[in-house]
């Protein structure tokens, strides 16, 4: 089964959503994501000039092989723009092996392990009565889990916090805009945000929070200590992740989940997380970290060390990274992602499904995964 080609694909309106679509010579393709939000082009830059010739030619079904190739065959290993462009290419092998087995991919993977999976969504406000008001709409919605971000007082604006009501858009067009930042501000104010909501919607519902790594080992170990009377479902991307060993230092102070992992691109930048179990959750992403080849690997080392996964997966994802990032849960056919996706029906689709809502592109709710298994 030889590829016979393989197109880069830029299209989506409002961003670059990539896609890689690779054909056989019997005629089935396969589609993978090859987004990298904010450099986009330098992917399908990577993937046209470099990844693509290499296809050509070569056996579809030999996914391993050619995960290996691309990794090692390169003078280059790692870094997102690499990883990314194999994720693509891995996503659609894996694509092309479920259509000719006549299998869910997921099936392939070793079958479905739940029933359902949780995913939670962006609740945002200006100030802290918006974003309470905000995580009472997505719980009257159903949602089980809700991640709140609120503007900070005294800041003009926060990063991280979506602009509308329900639609959480962390793409910027343009140039990134650049925003004023107060630790001691930011520090004096979460704490109180969550001490309200838990007060209004009660013991139940899971909290989350992202603080973008804006913050030392030692201001995040304050923060999480801060946080535990809340009980947050975790506390999301506390500190740069790049010293790792910097997260001893957090869990020392605090027993807040921590999770953290979406802008990792291989299992080398997690390895002494997970072994030291210095985190709860591990939110790196199929498009991301390699393909479902890879991240299938770091799953099953965060398997050994009671990490948990959580895939990232912002509306700065495309659809086709959702899709594979639910078989790689694997939910099964009775798969559920809660409100903002359709939800699959009958047998469960190879990757890619597509789950956007019927909004247009980027308008989905934002909606992340979270496993709770794994
Ligand atoms: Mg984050």
């Amino acid at each position: 089964m030889r590829i016979v080609d393989a197109r880069v694909i830029v299209c989506s309106p409002g961003r670059n959503f990539v896609t890689l679509k690779i054909t056989t010579e019997d005629g089935v393709y396969g589609l993978g994501d090859a987004t990298l939000n904010g450099r986009e082009l330098a992917v399908a830059a990577y993937l046209g000039e470099h990844v693509v010739p290499l296809l050509i030619g070569r056996d579809a079904r030999r996914i391993e092989d050619t995960w290996q190739f691309l990794y090692k065959g390169a003078y280059w290993r790692r870094g997102p723009v690499t990883m990314t462009a194999i994720a693509a290419v891995d996503t659609a092998l894996w694509d092309i092996l479920g259509k000719v087995a006549n299998l869910p991919v997921y099936r392939l993977l070793g079958g479905a392990s739940r029933e359902a999976v949780m995913v939670y969504g962006h609740a945002n406000g200006e100030d802290l009565d918006e974003t309470v008001a905000a995580v009472g709409q997505y719980l009257a919605m159903g949602y089980k889990a809700i991640r709140a971000q609120s503007g900070v007082p005294g800041l003009a604006s926060t990063y991280g916090v979506g602009k509308g009501t329900l639609f959480y858009e962390p793409a910027e067009p343009g140039l990134p805009p650049e925003s004023v930042w107060s630790t001691e501000k930011y520090l004096e104010f979460v704490p109180s945000l969550f001490a309200r909501l838990r007060q209004e919607y009660g013991p139940d519902v899971h909290l989350l929070h992202d603080v973008h790594h804006r913050l030392t080992p030692i201001e995040a170990g304050r923060l999480g200590r801060a946080l535990e009377p809340y009980r947050l479902f975790w506390m999301e991307d506390p500190v740069p992740a790049e010293l790792q060993e910097g997260f001893r230092l957090i869990r020392q102070h605090t027993t807040t989940p921590i999770a953290v992992g979406e802008v990792f691109n291989s299992i080398h930048d997690c390895q002494q997380l997970i072994q030291e179990q210095l985190i709860d959750y591990i939110r790196s992403t199929v498009v991301h970290a390699g393909g479902i080849t890879h991240l299938r690997k770091i799953a099953h080392l965060a398997d050994l060390f009671h990490v948990r996964t959580g895939c990232h997966g912002a509306t700065d994802l495309s659809p086709v990274c959702l899709a594979a990032a639910l078989r790689l849960h694997a939910p099964g056919r009775r798969a559920r992602a809660r409100r903002g996706h359709r939800r699959s029906r009958g047998r469960a689709p190879s990757v890619p499904a597509r789950l956007s809502s019927g909004q247009p592109q980027g308008r989905r709710h934002g909606a992340q995964l979270v496993s709770t298994r794994r």
